[in-house]
């Protein structure tokens, strides 16, 4: 999940708060949330977190919810056509390869990203191999204290 507009580190951690409570589905782990330059993106820095769900949800209807969340967010657009205040990517299913018009997993841009990489490897480091995180290792990313 990422966040730059507005009351970014609010909004991520709104999103966990929602992710916590959807419907079949239990948050398992919740990385920390990290300040991170904008990647092929504009404006202020970004506000990053990976989040692990254990879910029924088929991998659709798990996207759909997210998007809902997302939507919800979106409300507090001050501005009409304004960027979104929270972008949700479903970066991996378990160990399936889904490829529809909608949903491409795993995430197609994951392993290019260390907004994604860094705090994935916080939670689970067997998904993440040394070099793939050395390879992104000049992106700017840092952890924020705890709250
Ligand atoms: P974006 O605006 O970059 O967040 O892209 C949202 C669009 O990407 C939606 O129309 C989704 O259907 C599609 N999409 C494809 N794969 C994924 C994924 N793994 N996670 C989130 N959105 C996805």
């Amino acid at each position: 999940m990422g966040a730059n507009l507005g009351d970014a580190v609010a909004a991520v951690r709104s999103a966990l708060a929602r992710l916590a409570v959807l419907p079949q589905s239990t948050l398992v782990k919740a990385s920390s949330l990290y300040r991170t330059a904008p990647h092929e993106a504009q404006g202020p820095d970004f506000i990053n977190a990976v989040a692990q769900l254990e879910t029924q949800l088929q991998a659709h209807d798990l996207l759909a919810q997210l998007q809902a969340i997302e939507a919800e967010a979106g409300r507090e657009r001050p501005y009409p056509n304004a960027p979104r205040t929270l972008d949700l990517d479903l970066l991996l299913y378990g160990a399936d390869t889904i490829r529809t018009a909608r949903l491409a997993v795993p995430h197609p841009r994951m392993n290019e990203r260390a907004f994604v990489l860094v705090p994935l490897a916080e939670i689970a480091p067997a998904l993440v191999p040394a070099d793939r995180l050395q390879a992104v290792a000049h992106q700017r990313i840092e952890p924020l204290p705890p709250a």
